[in-house]
């Protein structure tokens, strides 16, 4: 074998002709190639050719693949058919095709060489010159062509650029055949894979489409067609299809997301849109798409698929559906629900919760317990622990709980382990009822019953009391009225000394006046109870007050007690607006009992100014009262001790009336005392001093203006009493025995100048008679006079046409005031 560049041992017209012939041996293979579909005939019509062709003696082809891994051969020799394309093995590559292919260089081969007998093709190498070809294309050789032709042309330089240029034809249509067959076996796996696809789309009735940009044609699988209610000819395969049955409303944005996709604002796009079915109704679609670009950058397709998801919005919106409800019921159920993991995390709380503890539930969830209420979380956390340990849920647990604005919240909680699928507790449900009304009602109750145990014991005391009263009061009474029953029927001996008479008459006198002050005490009381006591102002000179008490009060000389008044405002001063009935009556009943329970020493009477109030004090140096008596002693019918009461008597009531007197004039009462040493009661009223206006005089000759008066009197007692007090004054008296006498007396006695008119008579009582008479006298006085002493009941005299009023039994010097103010 030689090399090219050596070779030139033929004619020089042998060769331009051979040279010719070779030049249109290859322009006919040229057209040839042009034509060629594919490897194998390419390598058929090659060798046919060459065959034919009279210049060359035998030809053969090796072509490898372009991985080099399949090889294939074809042979002919002149004259006759190419043979059948044979695979070919590795090892039995000629030597010489090896380096051709190697080098990438045409061999010129002039003899056959030693290693072509060991050559499994040199039997088809026909001569001992041959040019072996390269085959290649883009500096790749895959493969060569031997030619075996006459010695004569072996050397022509031109001869072997044509072939090397034959070579390099054959490399190229090879090499485009190879691409063009990779192409189409690709083309071939793509519709493979779009059939298959395409058979998973429609089993899932899901839609794919393939949009070509360039042309604007877009493929419409048939399951996109199907989904939407269509067969596959009825919609044409352009943007029309999904133009006019995308919901107007979502156009735009399935616009805007291919446009950024065209863009390469984004890779892929995944958008949701209402597209109108066949039969009318709207179904929802998830578009997923992606774009593929040429190399330029430009996009090309947009390929995407189109599921239907109408079913799974209408399961999700179903979803939200129950979770919003469930969420409703929650939030509205009255009962707090608490969902907590097993690290004590609150994870979701109902609207409850919020309401109840004052914090929003956006700061509850997701917080740990102890920041959520910090005060109360270790307490709730033992009981969560013991839930999430044991698997068992606790019930009734009573809990409280702060709230916002401080108060307490009592609470009764469920609570339950809750599991996951795999039976694992994953936290605890809190279920709490707010029993803070039911608690309040409880508490209240007990306090209820506190109170009625007390009630009861205080009625228990009181009925005690009640009842020492009574006996105390039959004892109170009795002794008085045994005297003036005893001493009555004494004083019906004729026999009886005048003295006695005298004495006897005086504790007659004692004895009523006594009982008396009981029923009056006893009335009084009762007002005070029921409110109706009134205050009655007028002037009161409180130093002649003193000085009137302390002249009637005095201890029997058998006590060694002293007396002192202590008066620190002159007469003047003295006098101010108050009540005086009650005044005197607290007096006297702070009088009678330093009277009463002192038996040697002093009893001070006294008041001094204090801050516009007058205090008065009765201090003495008696028996005095235990600490623990001093306050009850002011409430009705309490006396400090069984033994106190056996021994001095009384009735429980006058401290009693003292109290609600001084608190109906404005001030208030109360006591110092140490047992034995003695006592000092101290009361203050207001001090509203008086605008002093002369006093009428008893002095004034009543008689000159007052003559004869009408005593309208059933009782006949009664009469006799204001009979021997008047007729002794000078007045002429006439007796009516009721109201009817009374009116017609007076119709018919013109010399009447007053008439004292009982109120209860028989037939027509005092206040209708006293109003008719005023019809027909309305100038003349009448005077009511009542054992009624109640403050309202003397408001009542004066509405019904009284002048005034005077409480029975008649006191003769109030009475004579009362005659002088009639005529004054
Ligand atoms: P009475 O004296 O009729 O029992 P009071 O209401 O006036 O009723 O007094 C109630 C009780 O207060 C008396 O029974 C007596 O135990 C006690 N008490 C009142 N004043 C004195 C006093 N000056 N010294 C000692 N005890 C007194």
């Amino acid at each position: 074998m030689k090399d090219t560049s050596n070779a030139s041992n033929s004619s020089p017209e042998n060769q331009t002709m051979f040279f010719n012939q070779a030049l249109q041996f290859i322009n006919h293979i040229n057209k040839i190639l042009i034509k060629t579909k594919s490897q194998n005939s390419l390598m058929r019509e090659v060798i046919d050719q060459i065959s034919n062709n009279n210049n060359f003696h035998s030809a053969w082809i090796i072509l490898t693949n372009s991985l080099g891994t399949e090889k294939r051969f074809i042979k002919s020799s002149n004259g006759g058919k190419p043979n059948a394309i044979k695979r070919f093995d590795k090892k039995d590559f000629p030597a010489c095709a090896k380096r051709a292919i190697q080098n990438n260089k045409i061999l010129v081969r002039n003899k056959l060489e030693e290693n072509c007998s060991l050559c499994e093709i040199s039997e088809n190498c026909l001569s001992r010159h041959a040019f072996i070809i390269p085959i290649s294309s883009s500096n790749t050789t895959f493969g060569c062509l031997s030619l075996t032709i006459p010695e004569k042309n072996i050397n022509n330089k031109e001869l072997i650029n044509l072939f090397n240029e034959l070579g390099e034809v054959i490399g190229f249509t090879i090499h485009k055949l190879e691409l063009a067959s990779r192409a189409k076996k690709q083309q071939k796996e793509n519709i493979k894979k779009l059939k298959q696809f395409e058979l998973v789309m429609n089993a899932t009735n899901d839609g794919l489409y393939d949009w070509n940009l360039k042309t604007n044609e877009i493929y419409y699988s048939p399951g996109w067609k199907k989904m939407l209610g269509y067969q596959s000819d009825e919609l044409p395969d352009d943007l029309s299809a999904w133009e006019q049955l995308i919901h107007e409303d979502d156009k735009s944005k399935s616009w805007d997301m291919a446009k950024e996709l065209i863009d390469k604002k984004r890779d892929r796009f995944e958008i949701e849109f209402k597209m109108k079915h066949k039969d009318g109704r709207w179904i929802n679609i998830l578009s997923r798409a992606q774009a593929t670009f040429d190399k330029s950058g430009n996009a090309q397709r947009i390929i995407g698929t189109h599921v239907d998801i109408t079913e799974r919005k209408k399961f999700e919106s179903n979803q939200i559906r129950l979770i919003h409800d469930q969420q409703v019921i929650l939030d509205n159920a009255p009962a707090v629900i608490i969902f907590k993991d097993t690290n004590n995390n609150i994870i979701r709380v109902t609207e409850s919760v919020a309401k109840l503890s004052g914090i929003p539930k956006k700061e509850i969830e997701g917080r740990h317990s102890s920041e959520v209420y910090p005060e109360m979380a270790d307490q709730y956390w033992e009981d969560d622990l013991e839930v999430i340990r044991t698997g068992k849920s606790k019930i009734g647990i009573i809990e409280t709980l702060p709230s916002s604005d401080g108060k307490k919240i009592w609470l009764r909680t469920d609570k339950i382990p809750y599991r996951d699928e795999n039976n694992i507790i994953k936290g605890i449900i809190v279920f709490s009822i707010d029993i803070t009304d039911l608690k309040n009602a409880e508490h209240k109750l007990i306090e209820k019953n506190k109170e009625l145990t007390k009630s009861k014991l205080k009625a228990e005391e009181s009925d005690q009391l009640k009842t020492a009263f009574i006996q105390n009061l039959s004892h109170e009474i009795r002794t008085p009225m045994n005297s003036i029953i005893g001493f009555s029927e004494m004083l019906e001996n004729p026999l009886l000394l005048d003295d006695k008479r005298k004495l006897f008459r005086s504790i007659i006198i004692k004895s009523s006046n006594q009982l008396l002050s009981i029923v009056n005490d006893i009335l009084t009381i009762s007002s005070i109870d029921t409110n109706s006591e009134e205050n009655c102002f007028e002037n009161v000179c409180i130093n002649k007050l003193i000085d009137d008490l302390l002249t009637i009060s005095r201890p029997n000389k058998s006590k060694k007690v002293e007396f002192k008044c202590v008066k620190s405002l002159d007469n003047k001063e003295s006098i101010i607006v108050t009540d005086l009935t009650k005044i005197t009556q607290i007096i006297t009943n702070l009088l009678n009992n330093a009277i009463k329970f002192t038996h040697k020493g002093l009893i001070e009477l006294g008041y001094s100014l204090k801050n516009n109030q007058l205090e008065f004090y009765v201090k003495d140096t008696g028996i005095g009262i235990g600490k623990l008596h001093q306050k009850k002693i002011f409430e009705r019918f309490r006396q400090a001790n069984i033994s106190t009461s056996q021994q001095y008597g009384g009735t429980g009531l006058g401290l009693a009336i003292s109290k609600g007197f001084a608190e109906l004039l404005g001030g208030k009462i109360w006591v110092h005392s140490t047992i034995d040493k003695g006592s000092t009661f101290h009361f203050s009223i207001p001090y509203q001093k008086a605008e002093v206006k002369p006093n009428k005089t008893l002095d004034i000759n009543i008689s000159s203006k007052l003559n004869t008066i009408l005593v309208a009197e059933d009782e006949p007692f009664n009469y006799l009493l204001i009979e021997e007090f008047l007729v002794n004054q000078g007045f002429t008296l006439i007796h009516a025995k009721n109201g009817e006498e009374a009116i017609r007396i007076c119709k018919t006695n013109m010399e009447i100048d007053l008439i004292l008119m009982d109120i209860k008579m028989p037939k027509l009582d005092g206040y209708s008679a006293a109003k008719q008479i005023k019809q027909f006298r309305p100038n003349l006085p009448i005077i009511a006079q009542s054992a009624y002493v109640l403050s309202h009941e003397r408001d009542k005299y004066s509405d019904l046409a009284f002048d005034d009023f005077i409480t029975k039994p008649i006191d003769v010097t109030e009475l004579k005031q009362k005659l002088i103010n009639s005529v004054s």
